[in-house]
């Protein structure tokens, strides 16, 4: 439909620019030796997503492999609590316990399309390391998941699950040896090996096209959200929608379902990494967005007690979202984080993992500004892999 002045609007979450930019955020800040890489995967992209047998083969695996569709669940415990209803999104219950699978799933399509061999990941909590490692399985492909030494310590069931399933998971030991030394490792190893490998980057971040295709890989979160939504709404949409960020692929692909609706679009940060509550420009890791720096542009180290969130930045689309006022970015305390972990666990029989536990301790603390609205969270994960971490949390150990 057109506008006032004759031009069609843009809509609020259309594609990227021709330069992978979301406003003034995105683009690609990479090294003369990453840009034909970040071309041919662009280029592959396009032509994979128009293309009608990749989309039905992606749609086969989510369902027949993933699981997909994930159903909505009414919190009916959770909202007699809170006092407002809860709707629960449960990425939690796809193969391999996360939203992160649908991603994996679309970019290993994508690299045996391509014709490499070897998938190429980093990984925090190592989630998204046993997503790639189950899809290199899944195809008979290579697979080499970098993860800092200090999440390979917090992380160990993990790494042995993406050994079992044949992975080489290999320490990455500078700087702060978490995620983001991870991405540097990674993306190091891709300008080498670039002829045979594929880089599977695990979140909506980087260079141009990851933003983009992460996101669109993830919009069967929105899209399947929207639809669930409307049959238990009468047709209508949550009042408030809402989801944990770190790099901010389960958030961007549950906001993608609802952008053009009223419905208020809420992120939540950990305290201790909040890029967007920040508010400062840069770039890291490719692309640019908000990220956690000092006066003098020194990329600082981001801090929670979820792997999974412990990133200094985040995706580009978030920063415009943010900047153009359509979402909003909340931060949560780790306090507040354990707080919100054992009130799922107990009034819904649902355990959660650390990372959508942020989302739900935002709607804790945002108990009145939310009276009497319907709220959808989405649960990203699964809490098994942090139960041995709150065991010792819980137990003063
Ligand atoms: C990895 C992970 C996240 C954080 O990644 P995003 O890209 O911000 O979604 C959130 N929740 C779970 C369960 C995860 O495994």
């Amino acid at each position: 439909m057109a506008d006032v002045a004759g031009t069609v609007p843009e809509p609020v979450m259309g594609d990227p620019s021709p330069e992978g930019r979301f406003g003034r955020f995105g683009g690609r800040f990479i090294p003369e030796t990453l840009v034909p890489a970040c071309q041919e995967l662009e280029k592959a992209f396009r032509s994979a997503w128009g293309d009608p047998e990749f989309r039905h083969e992606f749609s086969s695996l989510l369902a027949d492999y993933a699981g997909r569709p994930s159903p909505v669940t009414e919190a009916t415990r959770m909202s007699e609590a809170l006092g407002y209803r809860v709707l629960l999104k449960r990425e939690d219950l796809n193969h391999t316990g996360s939203h992160k699978i649908n991603n994996v799933l679309g970019q290993a399509l994508l690299a045996k399309r391509m014709g490499k061999t070897r998938l190429i990941a980093e990984t925090g909590a190592g989630q998204h390391g046993v997503a790639t490692a189950t899809a290199a399985a899944l195809f008979g492909m290579e697979c080499i998941v970098y993860m800092g030494e200090v999440d390979i310590e917090r992380q160990k069931l993990n790494v042995f699950r993406m050994n079992l399933l044949g992975a080489e998971v290999v320490p990455a030991m500078s700087g702060s040896r978490t995620l983001k030394d991870a991405v540097n490792e990674a993306m190091r190893d891709w300008v080498a090996t670039v002829e045979d490998s594929y880089y599977c980057l695990g979140s909506a971040m980087g260079p141009h096209p990851y933003p983009w295709m992460v996101r669109t890989f993830h919009e069967i979160i929105g899209i399947e959200a929207r639809e669930q939504c409307a049959a238990l709404l009468d047709g209508g949409v949550p009042d408030v929608v809402t989801a944990c960020v770190g790099g901010g692929s389960n958030a961007i692909g549950i906001f993608s379902g609802f952008a053009d609706t009223d419905a208020e679009l809420v992120g939540v940060e950990p305290a201790g990494g909040a890029a967007v509550g920040r508010r400062v420009p840069g770039v890291v890791h490719g692309s640019k967005s908000f990220l956690m720096q000092d006066e003098v542009g020194q990329v600082l180290e981001a801090e929670s007690i979820s792997a999974g969130l412990d990133y200094p930045g985040v995706g580009p689309e978030h920063a415009h979202l943010a900047d153009i006022g359509r979402a909003r970015y909340e931060p949560v305390t780790d306090d507040e984080v354990v707080e919100a972990f054992q009130f799922m666990s107990k009034l819904e029989g649902i355990i959660p993992a650390l990372e959508p536990a942020h989302a739900l301790a935002w709607m804790m603390k945002a108990r009145d500004e939310l009276a009497g609205k319907t709220v959808l969270l989405n649960l990203s994960g699964r809490g098994d892999k942090d139960v041995a971490q709150m065991q010792k949390l819980l137990s003063g150990e």
